[in-house]
């Protein structure tokens, strides 16, 4: 079948991943990918337009899957928010992810949100995205040209723009364990403890080095995602070099002030101010730091 000009309306939902792509490569763009449909239905809703031609991307089993491996757990595209959150490898060894997922819009949000969908909406305010920034996530895409897999930090080039060609999916999402004994640190800042979109959000990853006095320990490596702090999902390399190899006694407010100042580019809109959001970051850098400086390996989430 050729859907290089299908009609508006037509629903399309194949059963493999090859047919998908095949759908995917000749509709030239014309038709939209669908997952939980959270995102895309708020958007029709509020336009009033005629339903596009869709690509459902539910009933495919290459997407669904979540596989644990030995060094990283796999998540299909379309493995919904509470399906992730209740995982077991999931929530006991990434445990930011589960935090976020478990703080995507409500429970009856969650039963359908997707991984995939949160990502390829591409809003810098989405959570799960500053979460498999600090883990350091890869993403992997198929067409029919075949597939690639890229880091995810890399993946979004601007606001609502990501490396997606318009005929590549969103196969999965690759997550690798964090080193044994770093901390972690997930915190959501925003109106409400549910259903809000965030002010800020951050997600902390940091190993430390093994001297029994915290005053000793320094950080051997760190890996930061923010949410509502720029155009896109940040992950603030500079305040990453800025604290590598440091004391902690050493690393003060003005050091984490002065890195975050070029790493994040926040904006006034209707939820917050870039002031706020600035300080906000800063506060919640200096707080992880503290958590991972005095109890590492320490879990600290809502
Ligand atoms: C009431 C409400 C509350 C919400 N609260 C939150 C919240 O607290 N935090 C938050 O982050 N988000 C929130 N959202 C937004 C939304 O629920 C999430 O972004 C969700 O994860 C989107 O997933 P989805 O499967 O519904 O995506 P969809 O709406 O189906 O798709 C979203 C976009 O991704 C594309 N897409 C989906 N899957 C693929 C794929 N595999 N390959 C290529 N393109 C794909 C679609 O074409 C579309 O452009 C909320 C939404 C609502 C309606």
């Amino acid at each position: 079948m050729n859907h290089a000009a299908a009609a508006a309306g037509e629903w399309y939902r194949p059963a493999s991943l090859a047919d998908a792509l095949a759908i995917r490569a000749s509709a030239r763009g014309t038709v939209v990918a669908i997952a939980g449909c959270t995102d895309l239905m708020v958007g029709w809703n509020a336009g009033g337009r005629r339903l596009p031609s869709v690509l459902d991307l539910s009933a495919l089993p290459e997407l669904g899957m979540i596989e644990v491996g030995p060094d990283a757990v796999t998540i299909g595209a379309t493995a919904c928010c509470a399906r992730i959150a209740a995982h077991p490898a999931i929530a006991g060894r990434l445990s930011m992810l589960a935090c976020s997922a478990r703080q995507t819009g409500s429970i009856a949000i969650q039963n359908r949100a997707t991984l995939g969908g949160n990502i390829m909406n591409a809003s810098p305010a989405a959570d799960n995205p500053p979460v498999l920034l600090a883990y350091g996530a890869q993403v992997t895409l198929a067409s029919l040209r075949g597939s690639r897999t890229l880091d995810y930090a890399t993946f979004h080039t601007g606001y609502k723009r990501t490396l997606a060609e318009p005929d590549e999916l969103l196969v999965s999402v690759t997550v690798p364990y964090p080193a044994p004994g770093a901390s972690s640190h997930y915190r959501k800042v925003g109106t409400r403890r549910a259903q809000a979109i965030s002010k800020v959000a951050l997600a902390a990853l940091i190993e430390t080095t093994d001297e029994a006095e915290p005053a000793s320990r320094q950080v051997r490596a760190a890996r930061f995602g923010f949410a509502s702090a720029g155009p896109v999902p940040l992950a603030a390399p500079g305040l990453s070099a800025a604290i590598r190899g440091r004391a902690f006694p050493e690393i003060d407010r003005a050091l984490v002030e002065r890195a975050l100042a070029s790493d994040l580019s926040p904006i006034d809109d209707i939820r917050s101010t870039a002031a706020y959001r600035r300080q906000v970051s800063v506060n919640l850098v200096m707080a992880a730091l503290a958590e991972a400086s005095h109890a590492p390996g320490r879990v600290l989430m809502p």
